[in-house]
């Protein structure tokens, strides 16, 4: 049976090579990404997920889900690229705090649709990021210090299996697969939908605080004090950036959870270091989480590198002081801890708690002309940390190239495989980081 079968198999839309606009729709968010892909299906509906399931399983092919190809690997070549856009329906219960959406759907919407009704969900920094991808792969951002991973937040999933059947899976009705899917990444079923709690947030309090880089060791110090011994409901992150044509700038960002008289008593060391760019701070509500950092929301070319590290001492801040941002555009350190760091209530998901305080996040423009200069400069930073960097990495932080196996402790990694080549002895489904690679 040939690729151009799926057609009639399937309701949505299907697109082949050398078609009109196939480039287009394989091409993913980070657009440095290349994925030469046998077919490009956009189901419209979780029924066509399970009839693609069953082409591929039948016709030996390979199907990766990719909602928006933020986290696209481009390791893909001759498999069905599946995009599920169109499951994107989304339903808050204010009373019993829970959502369920499609998993087509992206964070912006989620936030606004949980905001009317003074809750949040555990998104991350950008509001066009993926509910599922970010889900499965455990998923940090603002609220995490307070309320955890997103994946154990999860309260019940909608998949279709490796065998094309449609299930919902819950502790209760597969507990080893509800297990693997909360922080497991996308390898263990096609989530066509996801249930899980929102928490009460009726005050949100945060922004950006920019300086010339002059000011980075003032920033560190008042990172470093701000970070240790916050409460789980201020979380702080610093950005290290510098844009093309503009000067190199340091910023501190944060959310604070609760009063913003509270959050800004909190952070009034920000106001120590002198001559600030620009000061964002003020009371938001959940849905305009994204506009702290303001990361660019429209496809880019980009190359990336994730780490934990081990702690913040004056060798890791020496040397990330001491590094030119260019030619990377960022350099990102995220304090972690509390939630992060506990067993979630209920028992946690293949995700885990992460004991390290700090994320590094380095990003820079994955233009040809630029691509090996930024990879340099990567190298050069990590390097010089040694070993104040574990080699653990969160799995939403994986980069192309990068194996899933830095994302879990040997125990789970071989639990996590043990369950793939249980569910999908064929390999017909292929996360963007596969356990088994
Ligand atoms: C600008 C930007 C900001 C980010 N900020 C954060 C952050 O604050 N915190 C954080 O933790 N991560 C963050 N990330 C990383 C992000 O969470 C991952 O890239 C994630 O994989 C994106 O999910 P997606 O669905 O949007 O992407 P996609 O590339 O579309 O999907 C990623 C992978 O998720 C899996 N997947 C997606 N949908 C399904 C499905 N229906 N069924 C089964 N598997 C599925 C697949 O393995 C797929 O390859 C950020 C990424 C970017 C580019």
């Amino acid at each position: 049976m040939g690729i151009d079968a799926l057609r009639t198999a399937v309701r949505g839309t299907v697109l082949l090579p050398g078609e009109d606009d196939f480039e287009q729709a394989a091409r993913p968010w980070n657009t440095a990404v290349r994925q030469p892909v046998a077919a490009v299906v956009t189901a419209a509906d979780a029924d066509d997920i399970a009839r693609v399931v069953r082409h591929a399983q039948r016709t030996g092919r390979t199907v990766v889900t990719q909602p928006t190809g933020h986290g696209a690997t481009g390791d893909i070549a001759g498999a069905i690229l599946l995009r599920t856009g169109l499951l994107d329906e989304i339903s808050v219960d204010p009373d019993r705090r829970t959502a369920r959406v499609g998993s087509g759907a992206q964070w912006g919407r989620v936030q606004a649709a949980a905001a009317a009704h003074g809750l949040t969900g555990l998104a991350g920094s950008n509001p066009v990021v993926g509910v599922t991808g970010y889900t499965l792969g455990g998923g940090f951002g603002w609220f995490s210090r307070a309320h955890g991973w997103a994946a154990n937040a999860v309260t019940a999933l909608e998949i279709v299996d490796a065998a094309g059947e449609r299930q919902r899976i819950s502790a209760d009705t597969d507990p080893e697969l509800f297990w693997a899917l909360r922080g497991g990444g996308g390898d263990f079923g096609i989530v066509t939908a996801l249930e899980f709690d929102l928490f009460e947030l009726p005050q949100l309090y945060g922004g950006r605080v920019s300086w010339p880089a002059d000011r980075t060791a003032e920033a560190f110090e008042t990172f470093t004090a701000l970070t240790t011994g916050a409460p789980a409901e201020l979380s702080v992150w610093l950005q290290r950036y510098q844009l093309p044509g503009a000067a190199p700038t340091v910023a501190i960002d944060f959310a604070f959870l609760g009063d913003p008289a509270e959050g800004r008593a909190l952070t009034s060391s920000l106001d120590t270091i002198a001559g600030a760019l620009t000061d964002t701070r003020g009371a938001m509500t959940p849905d305009r989480i994204g506009a702290i950092t303001a990361e660019p929301t429209d496809p880019t070319p980009s190359l990336s590198r994730g780490e934990l590290l081990t702690d913040l001492g004056d060798a890791v801040v020496k040397t990330i002081i001491e590094a030119p941002v260019a030619p990377l555009l960022n350099i990102q350190i995220r304090g972690l801890g509390g939630a992060l760091a506990a067993t979630g209530p209920g028992g946690d998901g293949a995700r885990g708690p992460v004991t390290e305080p700090y994320a590094l996040y380095l990003l820079g423009l994955g233009l040809p002309h630029l691509a090996d200069d930024v990879r340099a400069g990567f190298a050069a930073i990590v390097d010089g940390l040694g070993t104040h960097i574990t080699g653990a990495k969160p799995y939403t932080f994986l980069a192309p190239g990068e194996s899933a196996s830095t994302a879990f402790d040997p125990a789970t990694l071989t639990r996590l495989r043990e369950i793939k080549r249980a569910r999908d002895p064929h390999g017909v489904l292929r996360a963007n980081f596969p356990v088994l690679e």
